[in-house]
């Protein structure tokens, strides 16, 4: 234990500094922080972390109204003492028992009446004469003849017995309100809050390279450390409440400039280390390897996609080792992109993998793969779950020996004891179905692999930088011709019969339709029920003439890969199924996409089932079967979703309504948690952020200076470093 509290003393350490602070109350505390602020257990909990806990807002306590200023349905702080309080217990029309706490407030202009149900302990809180602060939303009772309000939020007054802790911080001023942590309430955190800056005092200051405070362009504002986190506690007078309620005050900025730059900075290190964990894997490219490429391509590329091609093969035969990201809508073509890519790779003598998010689709790229590749020497296999063990050793082996060039798999398999004899470039699909943080480690014995990451879910610039960071980003955004837009449609419950009307007559036109059924239950395993009896149903009852196909996640690997063939060869013409299909699936003869409760997924999700349909020439339809009962913000996000064809512009949306957790499915999956700085609301200090860091490691990265920052950095945001994300 240091001898001085600092930031990083851990919270369950607090009682060794403070008075009156119990190991039952710090450890509390502790624990309740713990997943707040992602960390993984109460331990880890530090005095930096509970001094970020930021106030949700302020209130202006140097006035607080008075009774008589009181209006109805006006919300606001009202300081009063309690007279009469009493609990009554009242048994409603159902027959329930309940137990109303009340109490008047007085103070020299008038009465109000408080009350809360079913709080009985609240007697001890409230004794007579006590006063406090009430916080709610007031209404006139013309029963009481008084403004009431119903379960206010409270604050009781001059209760500490803290000498060193001023009643002035909680009135007279304007006061930081704090979200209930736990059993701690906002007073009780703002008066432990107050008394760890005073023992702190000047807590060491992080300095800022200075090009991050003038790109920042609040270089002459910027407090200090100290100085920041006591503003956004305890603001001075006059101070402006709406910046600080927007956090984009200096004193924030000045916060989330260093998570930013932290973070930033440990994505730009973990790319620098990458660099230099190897020899690049050589790479050169011949009119041999380009007549052989042009072989091969099946189509003329897009102008977007020789472009990114370009770009690609830039990466590949330079100095470093390629780390980009290639973003493009769904159905842009990226694919042939990673043909080619991989195409080079075993044209220079090396090793590629392929890896993709579920065994649906590594079953398809092997499929397409075997077929574009026909013609050439390529020794190609995939590591798939159906494959017996010894089937899976072999192709184990045939890696280590280099008998293989190419290789498909999950993450998983390819991962699990696979030794490469020569890789040389790595392609992750759908990256962001993988974990973020923790980017997966591939063996790569002394050479840096060139390594293309590509994500079918448009992923908004801030939150690419906040992910991606490590990653230069090529954007694929066109289309290949002749694609149309996907006619998107909402029809309610009474529009059904007419919906399957709509895919018979598609189906008997030659094409093909999905029906996804979104996870509802607890388990799979219902919804697993689900799905297979609507499927029975509707081959009975709906779609006698047709072949109904059910696919789900729980079938066998071999099942799921059969089904997925039949419904490619046409041999199924609707399929039944549940999310599984949601990435990377690719059956240009499909033309409807039918989605049971739309409102059950993420407008990226969605946008990822449409872009199932409309992959070939064929005009194609997604169906939102919306139920009875809707709520109107759900109604509007599923119109604008269907009024919007563009992936960008719903990713951002999905960022806004959803944040970034929810909308890129990797809540648990390591995102980084941010504590004073939002990517989408900040992302002019992200960029600085990310322009600075990256300026750093490209100047200077042995400084002193930077290898403190970079200590730092590793502390703050621990990445998964391997030989390959
Ligand atoms: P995604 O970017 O979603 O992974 P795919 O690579 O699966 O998209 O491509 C979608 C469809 O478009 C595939 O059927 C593919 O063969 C086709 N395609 C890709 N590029 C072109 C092109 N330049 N011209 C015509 N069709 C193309
Ligand atoms: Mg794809």
């Amino acid at each position: 234990m240091s001898a001085r509290l600092s930031l990083t003393t851990p919270l369950i350490e607090l009682p060794a500094y403070l008075r009156r602070i119990g190991t039952t109350t710090a450890g509390n505390l502790a624990a309740e922080l713990a997943p707040v602020v992602g960390k993984p257990a109460a331990a880890d909990v530090t005095v930096e972390d509970l001094l970020l806990y930021l106030p949700f807002r302020y209130e202006d306590r140097s006035h607080l109204p008075r009774i008589r200023d009181l209006t109805d349905g006006m919300a606001a702080s009202v300081a009063v003492a309690v007279y009469a309080p009493s609990s009554t217990p009242i048994r409603t029309k159902n027959g329930k028992q309940l137990t109303l706490f009340e109490f008047t407030g007085r103070d020299e202009t008038g009465r109000i009446r408080a009350y809360w149900w079913n709080q009985p302990y609240l007697r001890q809180t409230f004794p007579a004469e006590r006063r406090v602060i009430l916080y709610g939303e007031w209404q006139f009772s013309n029963r009481h003849q008084c403004y009431q309000v119903e379960n206010p939020d409270y604050e009781l007054l001059g209760d500490d017995t803290e000498d060193d802790v001023p009643e002035t911080i909680h009135v007279g001023r304007c006061v930081p309100v704090y979200r209930k942590l736990g059993a701690f309430r906002a007073r009780a955190l703002r008066t432990l809050i107050f008394r760890l800056l005073t023992a702190l005092g000047d807590v060491p200051d992080l300095d800022l390279p200075d090009e991050l405070r003038s790109r920042s362009g609040l270089a002459g504002q910027l407090p200090t450390k100290a100085e920041a986190l006591r503003a956004v506690h305890f603001p001075s007078v006059g101070a402006n409440l709406g910046e600080l309620e927007a956090r984009r005050s200096p004193a924030h900025a000045r916060l989330a400039l260093e998570e930013f730059f932290l973070l930033t900075l440990a994505l730009g290190d973990r790319r620098r280390r990458r660099e230099q964990a190897g020899d690049k894997a050589k790479v050169v490219i011949t009119d041999a390897i380009r007549a052989r490429v042009r072989q091969v391509l099946p189509f003329p590329m897009t102008q977007a996609q020789k472009r990114v091609i370009r770009e690609i093969v830039t990466d590949m035969t330079g100095s470093r080792p390629m780390s980009r990201l290639l973003q493009g809508d769904v159905g842009s073509g990226k694919t042939i992109l990673a043909l080619q890519a991989l195409i080079i790779a075993v044209e220079n003598g090396w090793q590629a993998a392929l890896m993709a998010p579920t065994e649906i689709l590594v079953e398809q790229h092997h499929r397409s793969l075997t077929r574009w590749l026909a013609g050439m020497p390529y020794r190609l296999a995939a590591l798939t779950g159906r494959l017996r063990p010894s089937e899976k050793k072999a192709i184990r082996q045939a890696l280590a020996a280099h008998e293989l060039d190419i290789v498909i798999g999950t993450q998983a398999l390819i991962q699990e004891e696979t030794t490469f004899a020569r890789l040389g470039l790595v392609v992750i699909d759908e990256q962001h179905r993988f974990g973020v943080m923790q980017r997966e480690k591939l063996v790569t014995r002394g050479i840096a692999p060139d390594v293309l990451v590509m994500t079918a879910t448009p992923i908004p610039r801030s939150l690419a930088m906040a992910v991606y960071g490590d990653l230069d980003v090529s954007i694929l955004d066109e289309l290949p011709p002749g694609r149309k837009p996907v006619v998107t449609a909402l029809r309610g419950p009474d529009r059904r019969a007419r919906v399957y009307d709509f895919i018979r007559q598609e189906c008997t036109a030659g094409r093909q339709a999905y029906i996804v059924y979104p996870l509802v239950a607890e388990s799979e395993k219902l919804d697993v029920a689900a799905a297979t009896a609507a499927a029975e149903k509707l081959q009975r009852d709906v779609f006698p003439m047709f072949t109904v196909g059910l696919l789900h996640g729980k079938l066998r690997a071999d099942e799921k890969d059969s089904v997925m063939q039949r419904f490619a060869a046409g041999d199924i013409q609707i399929l039944v199924t549940t999310t599984v299909v949601e990435v990377g699936i690719d059956v240009p003869n499909a033309s409807v996409m039918v989605i049971e409760h739309p409102e059950r997924f993420g407008l990226a999700q969605l946008h990822q089932l449409r872009g199932r349909v409309g992959r070939g020439t064929a005009k194609s339809y997604c169906v939102l079967m919306t139920p009875d009962r809707i709520s109107p913000e759900a109604l509007e996000r599923l119109k604008f979703f269907a009024e919007t064809p563009d992936g960008f512009t719903i990713a951002e949306k999905d960022l806004l309504w959803r944040g970034p957790g929810e909308m890129l499915g990797v809540r648990q999956s390591g995102l980084p948690v941010f504590r004073v700085g939002d990517i989408v609301r900040d992302t002019d200090w992200l960029t600085a952020a990310r322009h600075t860091a990256w300026r750093i490691l490209r100047d200077r990265p042995d400084d002193p200076q930077t290898r403190l920052w970079l200590a730092q950095a590793q502390c703050r945001f621990p990445l998964t470093t391997g030989g390959v994300h």
